[in-house]
């Protein structure tokens, strides 16, 4: 009996192929000649990896300097920052929860971070002022009553209160996201509530879970 390798693409005897049970022929698709080849280049390339991890523990002041250098060429830091760009899309979860982390670690600083970025930048402050006042009035319904708009006034005022009472800022948060990714909510009584600040910030525009 005779089988071609899908790897070489020879025609090999049956003994040239390794046995599998779960194929329908009962052997592998590749030859063994080519599957030792394949797992000696996994060897090699693994031990590659971890020699050059180790190099990288040993100097890691070494790699930063050559990576700055390497970084003053154009095209070099256009290719790094679209590496970077995409990883970060495929980590966003991760991203998140590192910026959270990062910004909880000291939030002192981060406040004086945030604090500085917008003196430095206040005309970014103010045009996302804007497009907030925009979002909020695009998501205000003309039927609501004279009592809703008081019972969303009382909302604002008793994120005050707690505030105050508590020590740590509150804020009121839309629960379903005005500005969200897919759904968009509604700036209507039912769909505000008084949440630390803390808790809001790190929900961004997205629905909470327990929603
Ligand atoms: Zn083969």
């Amino acid at each position: 009996m005779m089988k071609i390798c899908t790897h070489c693409r020879q025609e090999k005897d049956l003994a040239q192929f390794s046995k599998r049970a779960a194929s329908a022929d009962g052997y592998m698709a590749q030859c063994k000649e080519c599957r030792s080849r394949y797992g000696k280049e996994k060897d090699q390339l693994a031990k590659k990896r971890q020699q050059a991890r180790a190099a990288y523990a040993a100097n890691p002041e070494k790699y930063a300097r050559e990576q700055k250098l390497r970084l003053l060429n154009p095209a070099a830091k256009k290719k790094h920052n679209q590496y970077n760009r995409e990883w970060r899309k495929r980590n966003a979860e991760k991203e998140r929860a590192r910026h959270r982390e990062n910004y909880w670690s000291d939030a002192e600083a981060s406040k004086n971070r945030v604090k500085r970025y917008q003196s430095e930048n206040s005309h970014i402050v103010r045009q996302n002022e804007s497009r907030r006042r925009a979002a909020v009035g695009r998501s205000t319904p003309a039927w609501l009553t004279r009592d809703d708009k008081t019972f969303m006034q009382i909302t604002y005022a008793m994120a005050k209160i707690m505030s105050k009472m508590h020590g740590v800022k509150y804020h009121v948060d839309h629960i379903y996201p005005i500005k969200g990714k897919t759904s968009c909510g509604l700036h209507v009584p039912l769909n505000l509530r008084v949440i630390p600040a803390r808790q809001n910030i790190s929900k961004g525009n997205r629905t909470h879970p327990y929603v």
